[in-house]
């Protein structure tokens, strides 16, 4: 069941993961969402108390794609756990809106116009630096006017591939930047609030976790419904057959860092690996796919227009939430019940694949 917004999500969440006997943790978020009640990043844990292998679920990291994920995590609490024995030694945490204010708002990025998913970077990898590409089509990609209804993105964009090759805009756009605050794809200039309390809880929450599985849900990427997953990770001869033989579902992808659309630095997936170094950590995006990718970058760069040059009262401020919110949760009750059935389902095929 999708929330009318984060708050619904956020009590739903709460409630199911107690009537689940789960720790519950609230770990707030030091910015106001809208209607000046507080934001948090909340956490359940659920199953084994020392646990030798942990299924992590987490979701909106991007903001707005939380609210599928948060639906799959409250069906998971509420349909799939009731009637599941755990296998022995085996923990569940759900780690509830990583970016409670891009929810709340409906933003992809946080407080600090930060895609969180650009900000997790690695020791030595420095909060500086973008595309050569991206600088040259900052005025086109971050317009500093409000959105407009009739806007020829799409087929300026098309124009931009010719001229530059479509290969050098996936490598451009979504890869991040670290120089323009008020772009999109802007990594920060520091680590953010989500990341500051990953790094000190994350640790305490795995305890003495030996095998981890990560699944960071997402929306917005790959076919309607269907689900691909983005595997991340250092040695990926080993993980991605894994991966091909735990997960199926209709249509779905399981890619590795070749067969990304993008690759990008500052993902949450190494940052994790790396901050468990001792862990088996397996780790992969899961993302349900939408609409095709250049009407939902259209969305992002007219929401981005709308929240820096635009009013909160005008039609077109609303026009570009509802694009943005369209194109990360549609409206569609067929596509919300098969995101929230498949989410349900590979959460129960990452618990057999644990098991073995
Ligand atoms: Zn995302």
């Amino acid at each position: 069941m999708f929330s009318s917004d984060y708050w619904q999500a956020r009590d739903r969440f709460r409630k199911a993961a107690q009537s689940l006997n789960c720790v519950l943790e609230t770990h707030p978020i030091q910015a106001l969402g809208p209607q000046e009640q507080s934001l948090s990043i909340d956490v359940a844990r659920y199953g084994s108390k020392s646990p030798q292998t942990t299924l992590i679920l987490s979701s909106g990291l991007h903001g707005v794609e939380g609210y599928c994920g948060s639906a799959i995590q409250w069906a998971t609490l509420t349909e799939l756990l009731p009637k599941l024995k755990l296998p022995k030694g085996v923990a569940l945490l759900l780690i509830h809106a990583l970016n409670p204010y891009g929810f709340a708002w409906n933003r992809r990025c946080n407080e600090d116009n930060i895609d969180l998913n650009r900000n997790f970077l690695l020791p030595g990898q420095s909060f500086q630096g973008s595309p050569a590409t991206y600088a040259r089509l900052d005025p086109f990609l971050n317009p500093r006017t409000p959105p407009t209804y009739r806007d020829s993105f799409i087929l300026k964009l098309l124009a931009y591939a010719i001229c530059y090759g479509m290969a050098s805009l996936k490598q451009t756009l979504p890869v991040g930047q670290y120089d323009f605050p008020q772009g999109i794809f802007f990594g920060g200039q520091a680590p953010a609030q989500a990341q500051q309390i990953l790094a000190a809880h994350l640790p305490i929450w795995l305890g003495k976790t030996q095998r981890v599985l990560h699944l960071d849900l997402h929306t917005g990427l790959g076919r309607w419904t269907t689900p691909t997953f983005l595997v991340k990770s250092q040695t990926p001869q080993d993980t991605l057959p894994w991966f091909q033989q735990t997960f199926t579902a209709k249509g779905l992808k399981v890619l590795g860092q070749q067969g990304a659309t993008y690759v990008s630095r500052g993902d949450i997936g190494p940052w994790c690996q790396a901050l468990m170094g001792e862990c088996n950590y397996h780790f992969a995006t899961v993302e349900f796919g939408t609409y095709p990718l250049l009407p939902v970058l259209k969305a992002i760069r007219a929401e981005n227009q709308a929240h820096w040059w635009d009013t909160s009262d005008s039609p077109t401020y609303e026009w570009a939430k509802s694009l943005l919110l369209e194109a990360n949760a549609p409206a569609s009750s067929a596509w919300r019940k098969a995101v929230v059935a498949q989410g349900v389902t590979l959460t129960r095929q990452a618990i057999a694949g644990l098991e073995q």
